[in-house]
């Protein structure tokens, strides 16, 4: 008979997202004319810059003409991207070598699909409050799960708890959702502790171009030691609004080897037979986005969100509210005034000022508390946000 992978009924429905939409759609019913604002919004706003529309539209004239026209691709991606990403990191002070990267329609699917080159029986460590998917992938294979314990005593950058000996150990930073970002010292101390047991760091680099503080380092591999004990995920979702063009990579040093095997090979071997490579078209785009051109322009949008997130920050200081992110991240991360919980906290927000965020609870029982806003709104809806909360919160 037939066997399903009975793990999956072991999985949290995910009620966040879902929830939020259903009080929304609720309170709006009932208020027809209420101007809601929405700082919950994780998905960028902004259109895709020139210089990748540019390449974008000279892929496809490419795939008109039988001369220039692409059929199947390097699985591992087309070299000229992957020296574009290992430029990139070269000028972050990172050196890599061309095979070690790993081109993909995003950073979602390598962080799941990479827990095929590992056993099950592996003990997993990831933060809490986290990011759904390393949860979600773990609990799919039946991999054992511990957290890490986030909270306001480490601003949310938790240091490694020597009595568990995890195996796979899960860093994203800066993180989604808290906006904390690791620093060289910090991250250090992951290092060893991964390399010490013969652990493997997946780092989610993912919001690595919002990094504005000097002593944070971009990628794992600014750590000594990273590159026997770590693979980095990034994407070009957030950095250039690849959301909905989807294009990351992956990197996996040499080095990295567990009992005997090199995880970059098996990684290969994994793409090689199950992946058939990311859309040319979307590659060519990719590419642009680390010409000088494509730089400039995609910092020019970031730097258009880190305002919003000065607006939310100057915001929450007037008002004494502790928080985290929006220095390095789009993320800002608070703590409900009044010790309120997230959920409550919300509704009032919702009720009384007409603006949407989301609760921390939502990501882990160490988010019970807090509440996340995100900076992907525009200038205009971010200053009227912060305006009414501001309002609400100094009349409580
Ligand atoms: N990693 C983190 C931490 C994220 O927040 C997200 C998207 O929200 C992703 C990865 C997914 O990135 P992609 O769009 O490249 O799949």
């Amino acid at each position: 008979m037939l066997k399903v992978n009975k793990n999956y009924a072991n999985l949290k429905e995910s009620y966040l997202f879902a929830g939020i939409a259903k009080r929304v759609n609720e309170y709006s019913a009932s208020n027809p004319d209420a101007d809601i604002i929405r700082m919950g919004i994780g998905d960028v706003t902004l259109p895709l810059c020139d210089a990748v529309i540019d390449g974008l539209h000279s892929a496809v004239d490419e795939m008109s003409k039988a001369e220039s026209f692409k059929g199947y691709g390097p699985e591992q991606g087309y070299g000229f991207l992957q020296d574009s990403i290992k430029a990139y990191y070269k000028k972050n002070g990172v050196e890599l070598d061309t095979t070690e990267i790993f081109v993909s329609d995003g950073a979602k699917s390598d962080v799941g699909n990479i827990l095929d080159i590992f056993d099950k029986e592996n003990l997993v460590l990831v933060p809490d409050p986290v990011y759904p998917v390393y949860v979600d992938t773990n609990t799919m294979d039946g991999r054992e799960i511990k957290y890490m314990n986030a909270n306001e005593d480490n601003k949310f950058v938790p240091d490694p708890d020597e009595s568990i000996d995890a195996d796979i150990i899960y860093i994203c930073s800066p993180n989604n959702p808290t906006g904390a970002a690791y620093d060289y010292e910090g991250l250090k101390k992951w290092v060893d502790y991964a390399n010490a047991r013969g652990a493997v760091i997946l780092y989610d680099a993912a919001y690595e171009a919002f990094i504005t503080e000097e002593n944070v380092p971009r990628s794992i591999f600014e750590i000594e030691g990273a590159r026997t004990c770590a693979i980095e995920f990034c994407s070009l979702s957030k950095t250039a609004g690849f959301t909905g063009t989807r294009c990351g990579y992956t990197v996996i040093p040499h080095e990295l080897e567990r009992e005997g095997m090199s995880l970059n090979k098996m990684w290969l071997r994994r793409q090689t037979t199950k992946f058939n490579g990311t859309s040319y078209i979307v590659q060519k785009g990719a590419s642009c986005v680390f010409s000088e051109e494509g730089q400039k322009q995609i910092q020019e949008n970031i730097e258009y969100y880190r305002e919003n997130a000065k607006i939310i920050m100057e915001t929450l200081d007037r008002l004494g509210i502790f928080y985290t992110g929006g220095k390095n991240s789009p993320y800002i991360w608070l703590k409900c005034p009044n010790d309120m919980k997230s959920w409550d906290f919300f509704d009032l927000l919702l009720e009384k000022a007409n603006v949407v965020g989301t609760p921390g609870e939502g990501f882990g029982e160490n988010g019970e508390g807090f509440f996340r806003l995100t900076s992907f709104s525009n200038h205009e809806n971010t200053k009227e946000a912060m305006a009414r909360l501001e309002k609400l919160i100094s009349e409580m």
